[in-house]
């Protein structure tokens, strides 16, 4: 914070008096107390200042963690569970991990309002929230430019769509659940629920769709270097602490205020990994 922060108060008063009625200008600028005042918003505003870059580190530091971090708030009433009941440290189906929240390693998430999805495929199939649609495609036709094809494989999805991917699956592959989670969030526990998460193909190697050897694909390298100024990043990267498995195609927008706080609020705000 520097001086030139500072509100300027000659000019702030010239400009009171000038507007104001002599008669009432005594009474609206109370000048004894002027110098006090000036103080207390001196510390208000450096208190202000401290704060927002002690959150901002923290933010940072989430960031750099692969936003393994949670910064947990005091209040957890608004928290639901994939049933819709308040989630509370007592829950029997929540982690007794670190974060009461997380199922599995997964954060919950709520369903994105259907009228705020706008499809991103020809077919209308995949389709994102408004603000992440318009930056993919923004994105897609960047990339097609350099000659590479990004293909949206499954954006949005319903508790019910994930109901399937987590229990159908599981039993058909003969799962257990942890081993299912590594790779796919139970219901009500997926970033897809969001509309700002996206799985993305490369159409000249689709059989490497949905599989770590996405990451040796143009299509990924590209989204490595570029998909930052579009406002997506990856979501479980390499190692990251929800143990859930790398999933390189698996993206995420951050590029509104509800967006970054879906994902990094405290415990509404991480992650689940989806196939
Ligand atoms: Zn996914």
């Amino acid at each position: 914070l520097s001086q030139a922060d500072l509100p300027k108060q000659p000019k702030r008063v010239s400009l009171s008096t000038g507007e104001i009625p002599a008669a009432q200008r005594e009474t609206s600028d109370p000048q004894p107390g002027k110098p006090r005042s000036q103080i207390q918003l001196a510390l208000a505003v450096g208190l202000a200042c401290l704060t927002f870059g002690v959150l901002g580190g923290m933010a940072a530091l989430q960031a750099r963690l692969g936003s393994n971090l949670t910064i947990v708030p005091p209040d957890s009433s608004s928290v639901t569970t994939s049933e819709g009941r308040p989630a509370s440290p007592a829950d029997p189906e929540l982690s007794p991990e670190s974060n009461p929240d997380t199922l599995l390693g997964h954060y919950p998430y709520a369903e994105a309002p259907l009228r705020e999805l706008v499809p991103i495929s020809r077919d209308g199939s995949v389709q994102l929230r408004q603000a992440a649609a318009e930056k993919y495609l923004a994105m897609a036709a960047a990339a097609e430019a350099e000659g590479i094809y990004l293909v949206p494989l499954s954006g949005f999805r319903s508790q019910a769509d994930q109901e399937y991917l987590f229990f159908e699956i599981k039993a058909q592959r003969g799962q257990d659940a942890s081993k299912r989670a590594e790779v796919s969030a139970p219901p009500g526990y997926s970033e897809h629920h969001t509309g700002y998460a996206i799985d993305i193909g490369d159409a000249d190697v689709p059989a490497v769709n949905l599989s770590p050897d996405f990451e040796n694909t143009r299509a990924f390298q590209w989204l490595k270097e570029n998909a930052a100024f579009y406002n997506f990043e990856l979501s479980f990267p390499k190692g990251n602490t929800q143990g859930v498995s790398y999933e390189p195609w698996h993206w995420r927008f951050v590029g509104n205020s509800d967006s970054l706080e879906t994902f990094y609020k405290a415990r509404s705000a991480q992650s689940s990994p989806n196939p």
